[in-house]
């Protein structure tokens, strides 16, 4: 019995599909779609690159805010990030943290897509083989595995897992995990789930809400966990 996938269907049935990664398809405000839809626009797959990058160390409710006014200003494509003055952006981006940073990062990444990949975003990321855009993703400046992994997951749409500081903690706590390190972790998925992007993407949204809901950094509320409930967590059994 596979266990990973016993906790995803317990996680599925006590929370829904989550309908991520959320992207503006009518207005200025992204939405989660419950549907899954896997024909994303051009302007999408690079929202979802932009969130996946401002989302380095906040919430997405932050996020969300930096996208509705990147949207409202209607910056929401490489050329227009990468003319736009620095200063400017950072002021469009500040709810999302370290605004200045983030803005070189938003920028850097617009103007890589600009000058390698003429025929845009969205053919290289569907073209491209996984563990090259990885790479490629990793050598530019402010992304490391974490956002690449999102970038590939949910704009390139190819089967990657998504190893964060929740993933980590939650498996750790359950005791799964020999190594708390993200390569490690994302290994271990990767072997014992069949690589499938639906599944991954469902898996890390499921993830996240239980981070949030019960699996919390101090004081998990694991009699209320619905992992903890069926017996699943070694860490939930020994409080
Ligand atoms: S039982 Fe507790 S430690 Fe285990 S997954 Fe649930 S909240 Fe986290």
């Amino acid at each position: 019995m596979n266990k990973t996938l016993d906790i995803y269907a317990i996680l599925l049935k006590a929370f829904g599909p989550r309908g991520w990664w959320p992207t503006t398809v009518k207005g200025i405000k992204p939405q989660y779609h419950k549907k899954r839809r896997l024909n994303l626009s051009s302007r999408e797959i690079f929202e979802i690159c932009i969130g996946a990058i401002l989302t380095q160390n906040t919430a997405w409710s932050n996020v969300e805010k930096a996208i509705e006014n990147i949207n409202s200003a209607g910056l929401m494509n490489p050329l227009k990030i990468k003319r736009v003055p620095s200063n400017r952006l950072a002021g469009i981006i500040k709810s999302s943290g370290y605004y200045k940073q983030k803005s070189v990062k938003l920028k850097n990444f617009a103007e890589h897509i600009l000058k390698k990949h003429k025929s845009g975003l969205k053919k290289w990321l569907k073209n491209a083989d996984i563990n090259e855009l990885r790479d490629e993703l990793l050598s530019l400046y402010g992304i490391g595995p974490e956002t690449a992994d999102s970038i590939i997951l949910y704009a390139a749409q190819k089967p990657k897992f998504i190893a964060d500081a929740y993933a980590i903690r939650i498996f750790n706590r359950i005791g799964f995990l020999n190594s708390l390190k993200y390569d490690y972790v994302q290994n271990y998925f990767e072997n014992i789930l069949t690589k499938d992007v639906c599944l991954f993407q469902e898996y890390h949204a499921l993830i996240v809400e239980l981070a949030k809901l019960y699996c919390k950094k101090k004081k998990p509320l694991c009699n209320e966990c619905p992992v903890g409930k069926k017996n699943l967590c070694a860490f939930g059994a020994s409080v």
